[in-house]
């Protein structure tokens, strides 16, 4: 299996052209056990709610995650990297789906 640098790379933490083409605006479901909800600021800053109800992580208007920082391909480090959720920590880097993600960003897979 192909292995990346996962700083050097962010392609999963914005929302794939697929997604906002058939008009998901939302990405990233922040679970219910995500360390995140201990921190009252973060969850002002990160979280937003879906017509449901249910969370996910606040985008950019281009769909990028806002805990994000640097440029996705080059070098990239996440605000919240210990109190991430689940869907975050879930993508294997090497893994088909982040392959996917690599190739939907134009990154070598
Ligand atoms: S797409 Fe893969 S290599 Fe890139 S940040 Fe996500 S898990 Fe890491
Ligand atoms: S919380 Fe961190 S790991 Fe998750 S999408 Fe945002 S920047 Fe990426």
């Amino acid at each position: 299996m192909a292995r990346y640098d996962c700083l050097s790379c962010g392609a999963c933490c914005q929302n794939t052209p697929e997604n906002q083409s058939e008009g998901f605006a939302h990405y990233i479901e922040v679970d219910p056990a995500a360390p995140s909800w201990r921190r009252p600021d973060l969850v002002r800053k990160l979280v937003v709610r879906d017509d449901e109800g249910a969370a996910h992580l606040r985008l950019h208007p281009d769909g990028r995650c806002v805990a994000l920082r640097g440029r996705i391909g080059a070098r990239v480090r996440c605000e919240i990297y210990r109190e991430r959720p689940m869907p975050c920590r879930s993508v294997e880097a090497g893994s088909d789906l982040c392959q996917r993600y690599r190739r939907s960003r134009g990154l070598r897979v």
